[in-house]
């Protein structure tokens, strides 16, 4: 037995299933999960001692790579000065104008601990903005475990969902209305159906939790057009391709301007940190200044802001970081591509910058129901190939890659090779 297997059999006896977040149990893909001990640069590394090559990093937040100096500089300075405050700090306020300067869209900005309670938070906003109870979500974007976004399809393509989870009450799925991923006139359709009754549209901009999905050309557009005419909040979920596809994130790399963003993941350079803002007359509603409640102990705590504050400036003043990571996706997308063809099989890549699925599937990826079409069995045996030749992938065939400018060109090829063989073993 290894000690990553002693630990999970010790883990379950005292943590739900084993973890403390259910995709690191590795269900999807069977077997057990690796119990982390350290990681540097593009090196994750085990608590049996062996080396893999880093394609999470804690699922987007480590873009710069593992341990990158100027983040734990900054994290080891703060510490000197006490942890957690519970009150105001100059780091706040430098966080927040940077986040302003950084993000289109951004005119104001509340700091809180995850991007669940971002978008839980963004969407009372849009509620008590609006006056309005409903909202619209997709098919298969994941928006954190708030009870609004754990919604289900209904049984037709365009009805009410239904609770995707034991405890979501009925009455909060019938507020969360849903679509199929570019789906504009199914959108449109609910909304008319809903006349003056939705408060906010909520989605990824580019989707990672189906794998990676695109927009089609026109959607976002289209999006805003009909948010803008009803009056209805768009609100952009960036937990992950904020400061990922661009320094604005997706909205800048498109041209869209939503009305709210949330954020996540890299904004803490590690540590646990999420934020909402956008609009000043809708962020004005937030408690003190306005009506609409939302409070938090450790929200904008110090050691948080001096990691994430590293990050942002690192990101915003190193503009080749993005030059980079869209090289490395793009290297990494024509390597796996000329394997498929090499080996002729069907499969299909989506890739927009660092973002990046392979979908064991024939059909293009364009929503949920033609992400589902994955062979998912022999994406198991595939990411376990993988594994075994030392390279860590999400263990879903329904996230996407997460490179970091660590990866050198020299383990970009190490990765293509370990696709390929893996491939060939896994079929
Ligand atoms: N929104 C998106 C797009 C996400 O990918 C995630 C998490 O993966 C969340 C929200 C929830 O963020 P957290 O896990 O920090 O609560």
């Amino acid at each position: 037995m290894t000690i990553s297997e002693q630990l999970f059999e010790q883990a379950k006896t005292v943590i739900p299933g084993g973890v403390n977040s259910p995709v690191r149990a590795f269900r999807a893909v069977g077997g057990h999960p690796l119990f982390i001990k350290s990681a540097k640069g593009p090196y994750i590394y085990d608590e049996d001692d062996r080396q893999y090559i880093e394609l999470i990093n804690s699922w987007g937040p480590m873009v710069l790579g593992h341990a990158f100096e100027p983040v734990e500089k900054a994290v080891r300075d703060a510490i000197g000065h006490s942890f957690s405050f519970g009150a105001p700090t100059r780091k706040e306020v430098e966080m927040a104008e940077l986040i302003v300067s950084m993000v289109p869209s951004v005119e104001k900005v509340r700091m809180v601990n995850s991007g669940t309670e971002a978008t839980m938070a963004a969407i009372r906003v849009a509620r008590g903005f609006t006056g309005r109870d409903k909202i619209i979500k997709f098919e298969g974007c994941y928006h954190g475990h708030g009870d609004s976004f754990l919604i289900a399809a209904g049984s037709g393509a365009m009805t009410m969902g239904t609770p995707d989870s034991p405890g979501v009450t009925k009455a909060t799925a019938l507020d969360t209305l849903t679509a199929p991923y570019n789906d504009l006139a199914a959108v449109e359709a609910l909304i008319e159906n809903n006349t003056n009754q939705i408060a906010a549209l909520i989605l990824e901009p580019v989707v990672g939790n189906m794998g990676c999905v695109l927009p089609e050309p026109g959607f976002l557009e289209g999006l805003r057009e009909l948010c803008t005419k009803h009056e209805i909040v768009l609100i952009f979920d960036e937990v992950m391709t904020g400061f990922r596809l661009a320094p604005g994130g997706a909205q800048q790399r498109f041209g869209i301007t939503p009305d709210l963003t949330t954020m996540g993941k890299i904004i803490g350079g590690g540590m646990p940190v999420g934020a909402y803002g956008g609009r000043a007359d809708i962020m004005n509603m937030v408690s003190p200044a306005g009506p609409v409640y939302q409070a938090g102990t450790l929200s904008g705590n110090p050691i948080a802001m001096s990691a994430g504050l590293a990050m942002l400036h690192y990101l915003n003043d190193h503009p080749e970081v993005y030059t980079r990571l869209d090289e490395i996706g793009n290297k990494l997308a024509t390597g796996f591509q000329a394997s498929l063809t090499k080996l002729g099989l069907p499969y299909t890549i989506n890739q927009i910058g660092s973002m990046f699925t392979q979908f064991m599937t024939d059909k293009t990826v364009t929503d949920f129901e033609t992400a589902k079409t994955c062979d998912v069995p022999r994406f198991g045996r595939y990411f376990h190939a993988m594994l075994k030749r030392g390279v860590y992938l999400a263990p879903s065939q329904f996230e996407s890659l997460f490179v970091s400018v660590a990866l050198t060109d020299e383990l970009i090829e190490q990765v293509i090779q370990a696709n390929e063989e893996s491939l060939i073993e896994a079929a």
